[in-house]
This record gives C-alpha cells, sequence and structure tokens, in this order.
C-alpha cells in the first residue's frame, strides 16, 4: 500500500506542470488514490495529431454541409443517407476534440468553414455537384477520395489508441460511402477516377 501511495505520487508530481489543478501536492482534499487515477487518463496530443483532427472535423462537416445541399437539389436518397452517416462522423469528433481540451474550429452555420481551404474547397464541390446529377454523384466520390486520404494520414499521426479506433470507424464508413457513390455512377456508365488515394486502394476498396 506505501508503494502504491508513493508510486501515485510520483505520477501525480510528473503530471503537476501539464495539470495545474492537481498541483496541490499529495495532501490535497482528493486524497492519495483518486487524483492520480484521474490525472494519469487525462489524454494529450502531438502538435501534429490536434491540427489533424481539427482538420478532420471540418472534413466531417463539409461532406454533411455539402450532402445536405446536393439532397435538396436532386432529392436523391443517397444524399440524405450519406448526410446522416457524416453528422455522427462529425459528433464523434467534436466528443474528441473536447476530451483533448481543444478549440473546436466548426462554425455553427452550414456551409461555413474556418479553415480557408476547406471552405474554397465547399464552395467549388457545391457549384460542380449542382450541374447534373452525374456531376453530384462525382463530387461524392470525390470527397469520400478525400477523405480516405486524410484519415489514412491522420491515422499514422495519432498513437492515442481511443482516437485512432474513431478513425478506423470514419474510414469503415468513408469506404462504404465512396462504394455507393461510384456504383451510382456506374450504373449510369461513368467510371470514376480516383485523384487522391492511389489506384490499387481504390480498386480494393469499390472493386474492379
Ligand atoms: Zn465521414
Ligand atoms: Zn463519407
Amino acid at each position: 500500500m506505501k508503494t502504491r501511495i508513493f508510486t501515485s505520487t510520483m505520477i501525480l508530481i510528473a503530471c503537476a506542470a501539464a495539470l495545474p489543478a492537481l498541483a496541490g501536492g499529495p495532501g490535497h482534499a482528493a486524497g492519495p488514490q483518486k487524483a492520480p487515477r484521474a490525472a494519469v487518463t487525462v489524454p494529450t496530443l502531438s502538435t501534429e495529431a490536434a491540427a489533424t483532427l481539427l482538420w478532420m472535423r471540418e472534413e466531417e462537416k463539409l461532406a454533411r454541409d455539402v450532402y445536405v445541399q446536393l439532397y435538396q437539389r436532386w432529392k436523391k436518397p443517397v444524399f440524405s443517407q450519406i448526410a446522416t452517416s457524416e453528422q455522427r462522423h462529425f459528433d464523434a469528433l467534436g466528443v474528441k476534440i473536447r476530451t483533448f481540451g481543444l478549440t473546436d474550429p466548426a462554425l455553427p452555420v452550414a456551409g461555413q468553414f474556418t479553415d480557408p481551404d476547406l471552405q474554397a474547397a465547399y464552395d467549388d464541390l457545391i457549384a460542380s455537384g449542382k450541374l447534373s446529377y452525374v456531376q453530384a454523384l462525382t463530387v461524392g466520390a470525390t470527397i469520400e477520395d478525400m477523405d480516405i486520404r486524410d484519415l489514412q494520414e491522420a491515422l499514422e499521426v495519432t498513437t492515442d489508441p481511443a482516437l485512432k479506433t474513431t478513425y478506423q470507424n470514419l474510414l469503415e464508413g468513408s469506404k462504404s460511402h465512396l462504394r455507393a457513390f461510384v456504383r451510382l455512377l456506374r450504373a449510369l456508365g461513368v467510371e470514376y477516377a480516383p485523384q487522391y488515394m492511389d489506384e490499387l486502394l481504390f480498386d480494393a476498396i469499390v472493386g474492379v
């Protein structure tokens, strides 16, 4: 028991710099057992992994906002169904942003983005997707293509196991969305050519 308290105190001291609220020392009111356990479970992310998480949060918003617009334009269920899934992806990353104590870049208004590159991408995708139903499906495939590439990069820079699991779930969702758009395009005689991921991966996901 003494050894355990000693170890916990050492962990508390080690975490004190990062957590000023817990820096009161081993004699504070919370007791020596509860406080260190809380301290060691506070997750941290590298600067790169944090920036990636913020980017992915807005990218999921982009997907949702584009599909909502394309549903209103074309009234095809594929857009409303996938928009619902993107809302879940967006929410899951919102939870992660809170977990890591980051500032959420997602703006409350549909079609508005903090990141200028995502704002420009959104504007281009909407303009293109409103031209024809085939263009709208191509926009869908393009978003999923980019999303899969970015989620793979996010998995590479992230070491946090729980966040990796979330990204992995989003990746499976994106693969399924890509298959849906590519199959609808094929039914109309149009073959989507991947723009972000490599050809081999694309073939592995959608089939040749
Ligand atoms: Zn998504
Ligand atoms: Zn998707």
